[in-house]
């Protein structure tokens, strides 16, 4: 199996992070350890080429690392070793390291309208602001023909809205990671041709929001599994998430699509490499 997005990269595994990752590989399962930030970025890559195979990276920028003064938002200690803020996109920055071999996508690039500014004209900027640097991001992604790994939170009309009218931009590659949102949403990315990642959030109880159904009118060929490890840990288990628990996703999911653990293993990872080209 393949979890398609991990943070083996972050201070949560400062102490462990090559025991989780052996406890992994010796399960036969491989990650993508994905960048939010440069720092967390070039620490997957270096991750990855620890490994001759089966550990991969993604770099990008994630959303709520723009915030560019506008809102105040809480830091999460378990990502960073200092509180380090980037304001914008390095593109040659971001480009050095994306053409190493073990950078196989851009992300997490997106939008995130969860934490926003309370005055009209302030999110109006927040919200610019946002498709600027994620627009950055897709032009690498086409340039170095990457496919893109995305985060949307609260904001699937607007991104949505974006890739349509941004066709020269708009990936042809791609996975909505994590995917947290209604049927119709989820059909416009399935148009795009996008993939659909599930984590641990499956597992929860979010107002508004319906997983089997969406996991239903996923088709299986769309599928990708992933922890989005530390957070989001799959029930039954507790605590720290790690790689080895996307067998729970893979588990529930199965269990929706009324198919066997093992189709599930065995179709997910093959979309994921196809999706990735993780083929050695
Ligand atoms: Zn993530």
């Amino acid at each position: 199996m393949i979890d398609t997005h991990a943070h083996l990269n972050f201070n949560a595994y400062k102490e462990d992070a090559e025991e989780v990752i052996r406890r992994s590989l010796n399960m036969g399962v491989w990650m993508i350890n994905i960048g939010t930030q440069y720092d967390t970025s070039k620490k997957a890559l270096e991750i990855a080429q620890k490994y001759p195979k089966g550990v991969y990276a993604s770099v990008g920028l994630h959303p709520l690392h723009l915030n560019a003064g506008l809102v105040k938002m809480k830091l999460d200690k378990e990502e960073i070793a200092f509180n380090s803020r980037e304001e914008s996109f390095d593109y040659e920055k971001y480009k050095e390291l994306a053409k190493a071999e073990k950078v196989v996508a851009i992300g997490e690039a997106g939008l995130d309208y969860y934490w926003r500014p309370k005055t009209k004209r302030k999110l109006e900027l927040f919200k610019e602001k946002q498709k600027e640097e994620l627009s950055k991001q897709l032009r690498l992604a086409k340039e170095l023909n990457l496919p893109v790994v995305f985060h949307c939170r609260m904001a699937h009309r607007d991104l949505i809205e974006f890739l349509s009218n941004s066709p020269g931009i708009k990936p042809g590659r791609a996975v909505a990671h994590g995917f947290v949102g209604g049927l119709e949403e989820l059909q416009r990315y399935l148009n795009f041709g996008f993939y659909i990642g599930y984590n641990g959030i499956i597992f929860k109880n979010i107002e508004g929001i319906n997983f089997k159904e969406n996991i239903e009118n996923t088709p299986l060929d769309k599928i990708l599994i992933e922890t989005d490890c530390p957070y989001l840990t799959p029930s039954p288990m507790e605590g720290r998430n790690e790689p080895i628990y996307v067998k729970y996703v893979a588990e529930k999911i199965a269990e929706i699509k009324k198919i066997s653990y093992e189709e599930i293993s065995r179709v997910t990872t093959e979309n994921a490499q196809k999706l990735f080209k993780l083929y050695q």
